[in-house]
């Protein structure tokens, strides 16, 4: 090998750069960004940069002597177009292909949006630009419309609440996150935002958008009625960034389709949020939106790139930050997971949850209890049997108050 190329220059694509060259890779390297940034932090988008209690420059990932030190030809501004497997050659916006010995695909996801999103005052929130312009419109005291409840629309309206503005999130499903967690769960997250004055209309989906002048004016939600609004904010998930790859031979079902060792054809791997895998740990296909896989799966997708062979099983961690909560999660929530509390009391805002399947602990997922969960995890990762824990209570519908 001669030249090996990342494409997409964010957690995962830095980590696997770092990689390669900490493995001793000393061939060439590339790394390509669509974004303007060296590689920067998520996480702390929808948490310290929206209620400013960060300055943007802190979540820069490396300073530039740090990327220099790399001995990367860093492309940032740069968009991968299309991708020629058999030739071996990454087409970039500009009209320039770069060939390529070995590939990381490393392109992570981008929101979807809704009808008319192109209205002033709409957000979607994925990069520091995004979290800039978010945060410049609610400076300004608008009523803040959040559509969809998951982890991003639940740290979006903690942020704006916190930041003392009249909130309210809706979300087509009966409790927030609850495709992660189950509805214990999202009762209690539901419960904790109404705690901290945040509306939530659940149970309800969003008809379209009003808007006035070019400008949203409020949300119409499916029974007819109206939110007004000054900002939505569109948090509605995020699809796979492989539009550059169609047609280019790779299977692309949900993300990058990959094996148990993340590559998805000969010299070609991928690895953070754009990756589907098969997880041997699980015995299951998965695809994470996760910060903590992006660093685990580009450490092992570059590893295997230069011969490894090692099959990657890890356990996926999670975390959220909503209001003065931290809420952990490690391994996976299947919707008929049997759910015990092992440790405090919901009551309390302090808890560990186990979630078994098949016979078998499956996940633990902490409230306020870091210390817990990771003593926990180990289970998880043990596989250990379910029977131990049918002993303790099992986590009583929470009431919605
Ligand atoms: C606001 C926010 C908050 C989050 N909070 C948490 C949290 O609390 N806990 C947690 O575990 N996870 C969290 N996450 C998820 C975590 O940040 C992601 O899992 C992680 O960023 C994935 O890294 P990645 O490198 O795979 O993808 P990304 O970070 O999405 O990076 C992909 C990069 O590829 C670039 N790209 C895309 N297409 C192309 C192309 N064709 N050519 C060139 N470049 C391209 C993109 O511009 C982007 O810079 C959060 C994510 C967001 C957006």
């Amino acid at each position: 090998m001669k030249r090996i190329v990342i494409v997409g220059a964010s957690a995962a694509g830095l980590t696997a750069a770092e990689a390669l060259r900490h493995r001793g890779w000393g061939g060439d390297l590339t790394l390509i960004g669509e974004e303007p940034h060296p590689p920067y932090d998520r996480p702390p988008l929808s948490k310290q940069i929206l209620t400013g209690a960060w300055k943007p420059e802190r979540v820069t990932l490396r300073s530039l002597q740090d990327l220099a030190r790399l001995e990367v030809d860093l492309r940032l501004g740069q968009r991968a177009t299309a991708l020629d497997v058999a030739g071996g050659q990454v087409r970039l916006g500009n009209g320039e292909s770069i060939g390529f010995d070995g590939l990381i695909i490393a392109t992570g996801v981008a929101p979807r949006h809704l009808p008319d999103s192109d209205l002033a005052g709409v957000h979607v929130l994925r990069t520091l630009d995004d979290a800039l312009g978010l945060r410049a419109a609610l400076l300004t005291g608008p009523r803040v419309v959040v559509v969809g409840a998951g982890f991003l629309g639940t740290e979006v309206a903690a942020a704006a609440r916190t930041m003392g503005l009249e909130v309210t999130v809706v979300e087509p499903e009966p409790v927030p996150v609850r495709r992660p967690f189950g509805d214990r769960i999202g009762t209690l997250v539901a419960n904790l935002h109404r705690d901290h004055g945040t509306r939530l209309r659940c149970g309800i989906s969003v008809r379209r958008l009003r808007g006035a002048g070019g400008r949203v004016t409020g949300v119409e939600l499916g029974d007819g009625t109206a939110l007004p609004a000054d900002v939505v904010v569109l948090a509605l998930g995020s699809t796979p960034a492989t539009r550059w790859l169609t047609g280019s031979s790779l299977r692309l079902r949900d993300g990058v389709e990959c094996d148990a060792l993340c590559r998805a054809a000969p010299g070609i791997y991928a690895a953070g949020d754009v990756a589907s895998w098969h997880n041997p740990h699980f015995g299951t296909r998965m695809r994470l939106e996760h910060r903590m896989n992006a660093t685990e799966q580009a450490m092992a997708a570059a590893g295997n790139l230069l011969g490894d062979a090692k099959p990657f099983a890890p356990v996926p961690y999670f975390w959220t930050d909503q209001y003065d909560t931290r809420i952990q999660a490690y391994g996976m929530f299947p919707p008929d997971a049997d759910v015990r509390i092992v440790h405090g009391d919901p009551v309390d805002g302090c808890f560990a949850a186990a979630y078994g399947h098949h016979g078998r602990v499956v996940g633990v997922l902490g409230w306020n209890a870091p210390r817990q969960v990771r003593t926990l995890r180990r289970l998880v990762v043990e596989r250990a049997s379910w029977t131990a824990f049918t002993v303790v209570p099992a986590l009583r519908p929470a009431t919605v108050h």
